[in-house]
């Protein structure tokens, strides 16, 4: 059981897919091959033989002669040729092992006078152990032959008793000793035994050939692919090593510029961005021990102070008060965290309705005039009529309320703070301006992350503000509304936030409703 387990293992292993696909390929392209040679083997043992019966036909046409002189008289065929010369005597040999001679009746003709000696019939007992030629399939090759053109050469291939392929050239042969040539019946022959014989020697080599090929194909493959995958195992362990604790390690490049190298760039930026993450989380696990400590030992240091030294009742009570204000901001902290980590975490579902956002901002802005008026700072709306979107009010309240409170706290005496609301097209941007101290360049993209407070900004931590958080809760709100936010600052000069928020159409005649302040 389990080792059927390990061979489906092996069998969806990339090593073993490789390898089987570079055998099959392999074995396709060997049989492919072979049957496209064995083809042309065929074709050319082919041509070489009937060019070797075209030849011994025209060699026979120069000492064969069919005696016709007395009609009555029995046909003969004469062989010419000189016996003393071992090169006519070998062609004419040759010839005359597969040979048939007929008239154009089918006729076979009885006697054959080689040179001056030897009288047979004109057909070689080869021919005759083909099986010969009927008459009627004489007479009808031969009407066939007229019937086209009389040169032609027809070649068929025959079997003699015991198996042996002949290939045979039949045709017309004119006795052209006469006024009025007749045309004869004429076969040769030549055994295929040899051609045979050479294409089943190749399918011999090739049956040995082609496993051992395959069999060398997959053992390449194995190894090749091995080799190439190597580099891939290198990859894994190396990612192996790279734990939490040493995050900054990195996978080193191979430099070949390859889908792995690719690879390796992108498991490179992933552990960037874990090793961001995870720095992130740390300093955030710092940044809330330190928040929190910071209350905890001033409690702590003014109740041992209210034990040690107090002694009126004024003392007491004054400990207890200042205690009291740091347990605030502890739960403040608190509070503020767990509400934000729901709302990343998406626990904390929007409540949207159709908003007036023109009165929301109304509103927010009168409720700040009497801070605005106690830090001196002139604080004014620029809001159209109507402007809705779907929004949560709740939420949409406090990342106005966050940010009018920075612009305010932010901004010296006799400075302004801007609120202004602009209908785009689809969307609707909120923009609050202030004139105050702005915000160092290389500060913008921090100040959105949680107890991020710019240096030397003067917001020591008190009882009511200044936390780091408030900007935080203001990205997570745009971002839950589907919004985008923009921050321009100079220092010295003034911020200015802008945030852009999908709008929404009112149907003619609707009144809108306005979801109260929770
Ligand atoms: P805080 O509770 O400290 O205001 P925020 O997250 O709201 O925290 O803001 C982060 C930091 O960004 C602030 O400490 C302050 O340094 C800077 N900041 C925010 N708004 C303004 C502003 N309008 N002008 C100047 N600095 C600002």
């Amino acid at each position: 059981m389990r080792r059927r387990g390990d061979l489906r293992r092996i069998a969806r292993g990339l090593r073993f897919q490789l390898t089987a696909s570079f055998a099959l390929f392999f074995a396709v392209m060997l049989i492919a091959f072979t049957g496209l040679f064995r083809e042309r083997l065929i074709k050319t043992l082919n041509d070489q033989s009937q060019e070797l019966l075209n030849q011994e036909w025209s060699t026979m046409k120069g000492y064969m002669h069919i005696d016709r002189v007395a009609v009555t008289k029995p046909l003969k065929v004469y062989w010419i040729y000189d016996a003393s010369d071992p090169d006519e005597t070998n062609s004419v040999t040759e010839i005359q092992k597969v040979y048939l001679v007929a008239d154009a009746n089918g006729h076979a003709i009885n006697e054959v006078i080689n040179d001056t000696e030897s009288n047979g019939p004109a057909e070689s007992s080869t021919y005759e152990d083909l099986g010969g030629d009927p008459p009627a399939v004489i007479t009808k090759r031969v009407r066939d032959a007229l019937a086209g053109k009389p040169n032609t050469p027809f070649f068929i291939t025959r079997y003699s008793k015991s198996g042996e392929p002949f290939l045979i050239r039949y045709g017309l042969v004119y006795d052209d000793r006469h006024a009025n040539p007749a045309p004869f019946y004429v076969a040769i022959g030549t055994s295929l035994s040899n051609n045979a014989k050479i294409l089943n020697g190749f399918t011999w080599i090739y049956a040995g050939v082609f496993p051992a090929s395959v069999i060398l194909g997959l053992v390449l493959g194995w190894i090749v692919a091995g080799r190439a995958l190597r580099s891939v195992r290198d990859v894994a362990q190396a990612a192996q090593r790279i734990t939490g604790s040493n995050l900054s390690l990195r996978i080193p490049s191979r430099q070949a510029g390859d889908e792995l190298d690719y690879l390796i760039l992108t498991f490179n930026r992933m552990t960037e961005r874990l090793e961001a993450s995870f720095q992130q989380i740390k300093q955030f696990s710092t940044d809330v021990s330190h928040e929190l400590r910071t209350p905890i030992t001033a409690i702590r240091g003014q109740l041992e102070v209210a034990l040690f030294t107090a002694k009126t009742v004024d003392h007491y009570r004054e400990a207890m008060f200042n205690a009291l204000q740091d347990i605030d901001r502890l739960s403040q902290i608190v509070r503020a965290l767990l509400l934000l980590s729901q709302a990343e975490s998406g626990q904390l579902a929007l409540q949207k309705s159709r908003l007036n956002l023109c009165r929301a901002l109304h509103d927010l802005v009168d409720q700040f005039q009497i801070p605005a008026e106690a830090a001196a700072v002139h604080l004014s709306a620029d809001l159209p009529v109507e402007c809705y979107a779907d929004v949560d009010r709740v939420q949409i309240d406090r990342m106005v309320t966050n940010l009018l409170s920075n612009a305010i706290k932010f901004t010296p005496e006799k400075g302004h703070v801007f609120v202004r609301l602009r209908p785009r097209q689809d969307r609707v941007e909120i923009v609050v301006e202030d004139t105050g101290k702005g915000i160092p360049v290389e500060h913008l993209p921090h100040i959105f992350d949680r107890f991020y407070r710019v240096p030397g900004s003067g917001t020591a931590p008190s009882p009511e503000q200044g936390l780091g958080l408030g900007l935080s809760f203001v990205a997570w709100i745009v971002r839950a509304h589907d919004g985008k936010i923009d921050v321009k600052s100079e220092p010295g000069k003034g911020t200015c936030f802008t945030i852009s928020l999908p709008g929404a159409d009112v149907p003619a005649g609707a009144i809108p409703e306005v979801v109260e302040h929770a």
